[in-house]
């Protein structure tokens, strides 16, 4: 069934404020089994979760190594980008009462370490597919200062079945968020460039933009093009409802544009929004990490890849 603007949020839908006290909040996803949203505090150096009954906010792990985006796998553990480790990590601690039992997945390429792995989403098929800009190294207060091995920022696309890693997008500059489209035949990754000189020195045109790629045999990405720019701001982390249509981080809010690139939607909030992801118990709530806060906000849809865990369960 189409989806209109107005029928893409729950009547009387309004932005709530429900938590508050990170330094920088990113990566969020809902755990199920604790009807919680789990998100970084990337300076903190903390894991906290929102818990939904209670309204409680947890500190799930501290000293957490900076870890920043996060996405469920096919069981249901947390794959978790880790900054301070340079790595892709699988924390298995989804029960309601777990603590947090992390390895790591990947962390080089080629003999050369990662640079800090930023976001990821992981595909029907077990694949891990991750964003490695240098955020982390760069920035003192979200990792370790280091250098950047491979000598580029790529997306990566890891198979865990195989160990294999492989770089699937490499002419993003600064690639940041990913995800897929419904039937995961487009990857969306967005390029968050903007405010940092370019590499060749030129001029930078689309430093903001979220670009779309085919994706071929389910494993290769082909044909990136300009799928929307996004502003004001950065098109940080997003997500894909199930009709296609891609919820935008951006500097004032969450900005949604149709599987066309029609902006049809804007949400309103009061800080910069770093990535949002769906939750609640229906999946139908858009929880959005912006800056110290969570906030939220009652939707009509669901997340694409939700559907494909759902449909393969
Ligand atoms: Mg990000």
């Amino acid at each position: 069934m189409p989806t209109t603007p107005q029928t893409l949020l729950a009547q009387d839908a309004a932005v709530e404020k429900v938590a508050t006290g990170a330094q920088w909040a990113e990566g969020p996803v809902w755990i199920p089994a604790r009807s919680a949203v789990r998100f970084s505090d990337i300076p903190g150096n903390r894991i906290l979760e929102y818990r939904e009954a209670t309204g409680a906010l947890e500190v799930y792990a501290a000293d957490a190594e900076f870890t920043n985006g996060r996405a469920l796998d096919r069981e249901g553990a947390v794959i978790q980008c880790s900054h301070g480790r340079r790595a892709i990590e699988r924390d298995t601690g989804t029960a309601p009462d777990a603590v947090p039992s992390v390895s790591t997945l990947v962390d080089s390429w080629n003999g050369r370490r990662l640079n800090s792995p930023n976001d990821v989403v992981v595909k029907s098929d077990g694949t891990i597919w991750f964003s490695d800009p240098s955020y982390g190294i760069q920035k003192e207060e979200e990792g370790h200062p280091g250098q950047e091995e491979y000598g580029d920022r790529w997306v990566f696309r890891f198979d865990p079945a195989s160990g294999e890693l492989t770089p699937a997008v490499i002419d993003v500059e600064v690639p940041n968020g990913l995800a897929f489209s419904p039937d995961e035949s487009i990857l969306y990754v967005s390029d968050t460039s903007l405010g940092t000189p370019a590499m060749d020195g030129g001029p930078r045109l689309h430093g903001h933009a979220i670009h779309a790629y085919d994706v071929v045999q389910g494993r290769f990405a082909r044909n990136g093009r300009i799928f929307v720019e996004v502003g004001p701001g950065v098109p940080d982390g997003f997500r894909v409802d199930v009709h296609g249509n891609l919820w935008s981080s951006s500097k004032e809010g969450v900005q949604v544009f149709s599987p066309e690139g029609e902006r049809i939607l804007q949400i309103a909030v009061p800080e910069t929004v770093s990535n949002v992801c769906f939750g609640g118990d229906d999946g139908r709530t858009l929880y959005m990490t912006a800056s110290s806060s969570l906030y939220r906000i009652r939707t009509t849809v669901t997340d694409a890849s939700a559907a494909l865990r759902t449909s393969e369960a």
